[in-house]
């Protein structure tokens, strides 16, 4: 049994082979337009989305799609970095994270238990601390 749904974008039925539940036509379609706007870019350097959008009848979320997906990249002037990155909010050409944040992610991810670590043993050296010195008002009084 073939694995049919109903395009997310047209609602035809289609022999589903895996990815975005999307059509050969409406797929074929989405190359298409990615296509123009590669092409359009390619030609007018330093274009802004909204340029494109206008220009190519291509909605600006679309075109935004395509950067997030790493296929399309900003080049020119600051006026055309449209995308932020989805950490510290800086703007960037391509992708979802900035250059700094992308590299830091991973070591973001294991310098955090260490951190942890670290914050529990300062709290256990504190209460011992204080430990210590009631300790100390005792053999006082
Ligand atoms: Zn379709
Ligand atoms: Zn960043």
């Amino acid at each position: 049994m073939p694995d049919v749904r109903n395009c997310r974008r047209c609602g035809k039925i289609f022999n589903y082979i895996g990815g975005n539940p999307i059509c050969p036509s409406c797929r074929e379609l989405n190359e298409q337009t990615f296509k123009k706007v590669k092409e359009y870019l390619y030609n007018n350097p330093g274009a802004t989305l909204s340029e494109v959008s206008t220009v190519l009848e291509v909605s600006v979320e679309k075109i935004k799609g395509y950067l997030k997906e790493g296929r399309l990249e900003i080049i020119g002037s600051d006026s055309n970095l449209v995308l932020e990155c989805e950490s510290c909010g800086k703007a960037i050409r391509t992708g979802r994270f900035c250059d700094d944040c992308s590299r830091d992610l991973t070591r973001d991810l294991k310098s955090t238990a260490s951190e942890i670590s670290e914050t529990l043993s300062k709290k256990d050296s504190a209460k011992s601390q204080f430990g210590m010195r009631y300790l100390n008002k005792d053999i006082l009084k």
